[in-house]
């Protein structure tokens, strides 16, 4: 069975990179009848944040990838959260010694200061020549030690990542890095090398940045005798050609964008064809349309550009597509922070901006006219096409205030009566009455739906209004 896992350190946010890996791996696994698992990686104790698993569980889930298995999801592999394993690390960093694959360093700050400074480009393996039973009674009498991995000075590793193909490394340019640090705590080296064997990960799938340390962590496979997984690494998503994309320059997570009024099934749509492309060319996929089309064939090699007018035409699509009172229960937050949209009627409003808005942060412009009604720049009356000039609004004004007071059940009909009987054409009037509503020469909506939003005692103050600055 086909077991993947997303592995985030809890940083605060999910980056919209880490999501679209956790999502290669919920596809994949999906794709073949497998299990997707979370697991937190958290060892770095100084760069935890409070409260940020529980933004990956809650992201996660908003965007539909359930985990089979995780911290909050059980599963019987746990724990899922590295913190809790660090009895577990000490057990198989204490084999991996007796297997030859680790040993024991006592070097002080000061011994590794002084090589560095010498010009040494890694750690000259000083400890390794400590007798075993020497390092294991000083381990005991309590003296400050890490664990380092030993790499061979000699022969070459190698692995065929799915993606990139063949991975080469000379041992001799590879470090023995620190496996566990003297508190005790694992590196990332070493318990995602354990954490994935012990949790049967068979497929794992991450960022580049990995590609060329996993002929390490392949080594430590080797000296457990166990299994190496596939690996598949994926290409950055940037900012620009040279920029990869960064929560630093605002708008990467996954929840600003839902702040911003995204829809996570859009959100998740775009990311998946930053780096995948299934083979029909398809840009609209739903999760369970991704999870028929997804295979490795498909990833891409090359770092792809996050461009955010893309994914806000696919997030319209979405809108377009969402039961009014949904779409209408999406943008009651939005409305809430507009002072000037209070004691219009909403729902007409919904109605109105639903096939416009298509992010629903557009809402703030696509109903600013309404706010900036007050001086709105009387030349917008003139209009060659509709014959209006001021002057003729001023004419009419009167008339419409009239129709609106008297036949506002039945406005449109009344504005097409009195058209004909000014024996004008009717762009003429709902020009007229458009400009002298609204303020504004764009709106959603035309005249008579305008109306609907204002209600009616709105509708008359406002024609008034406009009557008496002209
Ligand atoms: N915690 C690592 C990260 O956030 C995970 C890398 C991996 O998936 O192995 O980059």
């Amino acid at each position: 069975m086909i077991r993947t896992r997303f592995a985030p350190s809890p940083t605060g946010y999910l980056h919209i990179g880490g999501l679209r890996t956790a999502l290669y791996a919920y596809l994949f696994a999906k794709k073949n009848g497998g299990k997707f698992i979370l697991r937190i990686e958290d060892t770095d104790l100084e760069r935890k944040v409070e409260g940020a698993n529980e933004i990956i569980y809650r992201t996660l889930k908003s965007a539909g990838l359930n985990y089979d298995e995780g911290p909050d999801a059980g599963g019987g592999f746990g724990p899922y959260v590295q913190s809790q394993r660090k009895e577990i690390y000490a057990e198989y960093a204490r084999r991996l010694i007796e297997r030859g694959g680790a040993y024991y360093c006592f070097c002080t700050k000061e011994h590794l200061s002084e090589l560095h400074k010498n010009g040494a480009a890694k750690y000259d393996k000083r400890c390794l020549k400590i007798d075993p039973a020497e390092a294991r009674r000083r381990v005991e009498s309590g003296e400050p030690h890490v664990i380092r991995q030993n790499i061979p000075l000699t022969g070459v590793s190698s692995y065929t990542d799915l993606v990139f193909g063949e991975i080469k490394v000379d041992n001799k340019e590879l470090e023995d890095n620190v496996l566990i640090k003297s508190d005790g705590m694992p590196t990332y080296n070493f318990a995602n090398v354990v954490d994935d064997y012990l949790m049967g990960i068979n497929y794992v799938i991450r960022g580049v940045e990995y590609l060329s340390s996993t002929p390490k962590y392949n080594l430590i496979y080797d000296a457990m005798g166990w299994p190496r997984p596939n690996y598949i690494h994926l290409q950055p998503i940037m900012k620009d050609a040279n920029r990869k994309l960064s929560k630093r320059d605002g708008d990467a997570s996954y929840e600003d964008f839902i702040a911003k009024g995204y829809l996570s099934d859009a959100i998740v749509n775009y990311i998946a064809l930053l780096g995948w492309s299934p083979k029909d060319n398809r840009e609209k996929l739903s999760l369970s349309e991704m999870q028929e089309r997804f295979s490795l064939d498909g990833v891409s090699k090359s770092a792809s550009i996050f461009d955010e007018n893309k994914m806000r035409w696919l997030n319209s699509l979405y809108v377009k597509e969402l039961p009014p009172e949904k779409f209408h229960a999406l943008a009651l937050p939005f409305y809430a922070k507009l002072d000037y949209l209070k004691g219009l009627n909403l729902e007409v409003l919904s109605r109105l901006l639903q096939p416009r808005a298509e992010v629903l942060c557009d809402i703030a412009a696509l109903t600013a006219f309404i706010a900036a009604f007050k001086d709105f720049d009387l030349s917008l009356f003139n209009n060659e096409k509709h014959k209006t000039d001021s002057a003729a609004a001023k004419a009419l004004l009167p008339a419409l205030i009239a129709r609106v007071e008297n036949n506002y059940e039945t406005l449109s009909d009344a504005l097409a009566a009195l058209s004909e009987s000014l024996n004008v054409k009717k762009g003429h009037v709902l020009w007229i009455f458009r400009i002298a509503l609204s303020g504004a020469a764009v709106t959603p909506g035309g005249a008579t739906e305008l109306t609907e939003l204002f209600g009616k005692t709105e509708t008359l103050a406002r024609l008034k209004a406009t009557l008496a600055r002209l």
